[in-house]
């Protein structure tokens, strides 16, 4: 009895191992498939080698055929382990089609067909065991055969991992090696002393760290969609490049899916990729994978053989019908783009420049793009644009442009917001559109905002703005900076440098700085408004749009995003317009309408009750001396 206590622990632990596999969601793969089997071989084996053991140490009490039984099905599934095992790697490294298809797969399916020969032939030949007539149990010569036949297959586990070691990562591979190691040391233990039952638990032992490291399904699963995560596409899309197997990815981009998560917010646009997920998933195909790699973006990936023509436009079709969850339907558009690997794509870095390719937002609707029809992300572009930008900085070529703003009740240009341009000798004109957001993640943002800050003080001190009918100049706070504790100070010392008073600045600032650090921006933001400064709520209208930044800020104005504006054409939004700027105004904050384009809107938005307008219909953001000369001749009547 002692000797099946390995088993009964191992009985155990399997059957922990399938509750744990069953209950985690997992993905009907070859390579879940393939460790599923394994589990349930285990599983059967050690279910056998207890019966097997308890009936031969009672003997004569049960039935031949019983003994008989339990040690076919024992020796059967035994040494299927060890080619499901050798099989497990090979799929590992996607390879399983390409080998099985060749000559080679003999060398994995030959020794096992011999095994289960033998074993087959036993009852004629005793090779393996027998029983007397007391139903006594005795070992044949071919039990050394079979352990024999199980190291060819642990050896053979070692080269494959070893061949392909480039694209199994290297825990996994550890995790690989021990389970040969820790299965080849009881093997041989067993050998010398075939009584000490041991391999079936070390077996065991090895399929949970298996599950643990490999098999871990958090690793590779986005939770949200239950689709498999990005970082496993990079994984897969690894292996095969290491394989040479010929693949395709669709990858779909929902246009304007952060804008959705905004206005729906985030668990409702789960739900919708979720339900985009089931579509895919539905799709008639059996060897596909697909991927959610955030943010309404999936990955669709097919082997080439399986790749036909139509697919991207099934796909895309799927986007005709609104998709939806309990009580909220939402018509979706997609632009898919189509990359044949290694057809479109020699490198995983640039696979994933096209699978991450930019929408274009110039083409409406469901649209299929090919990887010649795509802007990918141009690294090069970004590192162009940190060396214009430290060039700039260093040789002082940054400039700041003005755009006035107009006030409806005094019918004057009353303000203007200061923009930052950047010309650079080689690249041209960059806009800061492109230049902030890369800016605002190498810190750079913090300098370029106090050179803007600076000229803009530089020129209040300058010119008599005040005289031209100009009470002061925004300026834009990156979220970087209103990140500095040392914001306030930096900010006052450069204004009492220039002898300015306080009220000729208001700052502007999204509310995403709010978001990031709130205790330092407040902090901010009470220092400088002691000491007299306003501050604008910049692009209201496009973030969450939360009221406590308002309510808990001493903001003063709000600037609504030009996105608001444009949309007003549509009935709804002008109704939502109205009832924002109704709310804004009876929580006391003054209105500036951004990206104000034309008369129509301009008077809407006047008789809605915004208090002041800017945008190209007024003017665009112009150079220091156009600006003078824009307020010269717009303002003289009531200044000059
Ligand atoms: P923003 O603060 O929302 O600035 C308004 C942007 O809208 C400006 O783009 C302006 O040129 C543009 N605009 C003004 N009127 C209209 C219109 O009628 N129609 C349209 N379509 N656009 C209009 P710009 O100058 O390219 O700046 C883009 C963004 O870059 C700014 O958005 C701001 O977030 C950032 N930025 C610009 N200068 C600075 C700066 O000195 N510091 C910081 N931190 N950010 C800046
Ligand atoms: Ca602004
Ligand atoms: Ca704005």
């Amino acid at each position: 009895m002692a000797f099946i206590s390995f088993d009964l622990c191992a009985f155990v632990l399997i059957i922990v191992l399938l509750i744990c596999f069953y209950y985690k969601k997992y993905i009907p793969n070859t390579q879940n498939k393939t460790f599923l089997t394994l589990l349930w071989f285990t599983f059967s084996t050690t279910l056998f080698d207890i019966l097997d053991v308890t009936a031969t140490s009672f003997g004569p009490m049960f039935p031949l055929w019983f003994h008989q039984f339990t040690s076919y099905a024992f020796f059967i599934t035994l040494n299927a382990i060890p080619p499901i095992y050798t099989y497990y790697i090979i799929v590992l490294t996607n390879t399983q089609k390409k080998y099985l298809k060749s000559m080679k797969a003999i060398t994995l399916l030959l020794p096992i067909f011999i095994s289960f020969f033998v074993i087959a032939t036993n009852p004629f030949t005793n090779f393996i065991f027998y029983y007397d007539g007391n139903m006594a149990y005795f070992r044949g010569p071919g039990q050394s055969f079979l352990y024999l036949v199980s190291f060819y297959y642990l050896i053979f586990g070692i080269l494959y991992i070893n061949r392909y070691k480039e694209i199994i990562p290297s825990n996994k591979r550890i995790a690989l090696y021990s389970f040969v190691f820790l299965a080849t040391i009881p093997l041989l233990i067993q050998f010398f002393i075939p009584s000490l039952m041991i391999s079936i638990f070390a077996v065991t032992i090895c399929l949970l760290l298996i599950y643990m490291t490999i098999q871990n399904p958090e690793e590779i699963l986005d939770y949200s969609t239950g689709l498999f995560n990005r970082s496993s596409y990079i994984t897969q899309a690894s292996i095969n490049f290491g394989s040479e197997i010929a693949f395709t990815t669709i990858s779909i981009r929902i246009n304007d899916y952060s804008y959705f998560r905004r206005v729906f917010g985030i668990t409702q646009m789960t739900a919708i990729a979720k339900d985009i997920a089931m579509a895919l998933e539905h799709i008639p195909l059996k060897n596909k994978r697909i991927y959610y790699m955030n943010d309404g973006h999936f990955n669709f990936t097919v082997n080439q053989e399986d790749m036909y023509d139509k697919l991207p436009y099934e796909l895309s079709k799927l986007f005709e019908h609104p998709f939806g969850v309990e009580n909220m339907e939402l018509n979706l558009t997609a632009q898919l783009c189509v990359i044949n690997i290694p057809k479109d794509a020699h490198s995983i870095e640039l696979l994933m420049d096209y699978v991450d390719f930019t929408i274009n937002p110039l083409l409406q609707g469901n649209i299929v793009l090919f990887t010649n029809q795509v802007s990918v992300n141009d690294k090069n572009r970004t590192d162009k644009i940190i060396r214009a930008v430290q060039n700039a900085l260093k040789k002082d070529l940054f400039e700041v442009y003005y755009q006035p703003i107009y006030s409806a009740k005094q019918n004057t240009y009353h303000s203007a917001e200061a923009l930052v341009r950047l010309n650079d000798p080689e690249l041209g004109p960059i806009s800061p559109a492109e230049f902030i957001p890369i800016t605002e993640k190498n810190g750079d943002i913090i300098q370029i905002g106090m050179v803007v800050f600076r000229k803009v003080c530089s020129f209040i001190s300058k010119q008599n703005l005040k005289s031209l009918g100009i009470d002061y100049i925004e300026v834009n706070l990156s979220v970087a900076q209103c990140m500095q504790k040392k914001l306030a100070e930096d900010i006052l010392k450069e204004m009492a440098f220039y002898e300015l008073p306080t009220k000729c600045i208001n700052l502007e600032i999204t509310e995403t700085a709010a978001a990031y650090s709130p205790e330092t921006l407040a902090e901010n933001m009470k220092n400088l408004a002691l000491s007299g400064i306003k501050f604008s709520l910049d692009d209201y209208g496009t973030g969450f749009s939360s009221m406590s930044c308002m309510v808990e800020l001493p903001f003063d104005f709000v600037k609504l995003d030009q996105g608001l504006i444009a949309s007003m054409g549509n009935e709804k939004a002008l109704i939502a317009m109205n009832s924002t700027v109704a709310m804004l105004r009876q929580l006391d904050m003054k209105i500036v309408a951004e990206g104000v384009e034309t008369m129509e809107q301009a008077m809407l938005l006047e008789e809605m009750g915004c208090d002041y307008l800017q945008g190209y219909y007024f003017s665009r953001p112009i150079p220091e001396t156009e600006f003078l000369a824009f307020l010269n001749q717009k303002n003289k009547n009531n200044y000059s």
